[in-house]
């Protein structure tokens, strides 16, 4: 279960929310659980989650490990100050900061190389499920970015299915709809990298996750877990959602 704070929050609101959430997931213990912070508040959420189950993620990094890149983050910046977790390929980062399947790629295997767990994202935008074409947007975002990797790469990247027009919208995709794009994602895995690794794959789904729709996504044997961005803001509502 992982959340993505997106744009909010300094790091006071940073500790303050740690002091809540962390005893309320500490038996939470079926589920890996990570917090992906704006930058800036990342040594916050490192100090406040501790030893706990709790881990620490960025939201983006750049490729290269230094280098004159003004206002960019390297992954061995993330792992220096005790991050585990990376999102790479948000919606929001394709569609506002210009990232494409191939910067994705270069991304993740950064992340891989300096040890972060990357969180891969993929999924349509509203005119591409309208059109029938969401399997085909789904192929073009796996065979143009992640298929690239070896199979040991591979193991340790997460997926992250979100259907553009369902996040940050309260538009959910039904139970349904969101597992039968994780069975066509599982299956361009199976197809690419055997049919352990397409059992094996943990594939999140995002897209307005909440305490009352959690337990329905949850029930598809296809949804592994969630990237939850707006319910994650609060300690109660992504503690539910964990404890789901
Ligand atoms: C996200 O930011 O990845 C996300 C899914 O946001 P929300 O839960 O607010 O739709």
């Amino acid at each position: 279960m992982a959340g993505n704070w997106k744009m909010y929050k300094n790091a006071g609101e940073t500790t303050a929310y740690f002091d809540k959430f962390v005893p309320l997931v500490a038996a939470s213990a079926h589920c890996d659980i990570a917090i992906c912070a704006p930058f800036v508040n990342l040594p916050a959420a490192i100090a406040a989650t501790g030893a706990s189950r709790v881990e620490v993620g960025g939201q983006n990094l750049y490729w290269a490990k230094e280098g004159a890149f003004t206002g960019e983050i390297s992954g061995p910046m993330l792992v220096a100050i005790g991050c585990k977790w990376v999102i790479i390929g948000h919606s929001e980062r394709r569609q506002y900061f210009h990232e494409t399947d191939e910067t994705v790629l270069k991304r993740t295997l950064a992340a891989l190389e300096c040890g972060l767990k990357p969180i891969v994202c993929v999924g349509e935008r509203l005119e591409e499920r309208e059109s029938g074409n969401t399997e085909a947007v789904l192929k073009t975002q796996f065979d143009g970015g992640i298929a690239a990797l070896t199979p040991e790469q591979f193991a340790k990247v997460t997926i992250a299915y979100e259907p553009v027009w369902a996040i940050g919208t309260g538009k959910t995709a039904t139970p349904d709809m969101a597992a039968d794009a994780h069975r066509h994602i599982r299956g361009l895995v199976t197809a690419k990298y055997g049919a352990a690794a397409g059992q094996q794959v943990r594939i999140l789904y995002g897209g307005s996750v909440k305490p009352d729709n959690v337990k329905g996504l949850m029930a598809q044997p296809e949804i592994d877990g969630a990237l939850v961005g707006g319910a994650s803001l609060e300690p109660a509502s992504f503690a539910s959602i964990v404890n789901f």
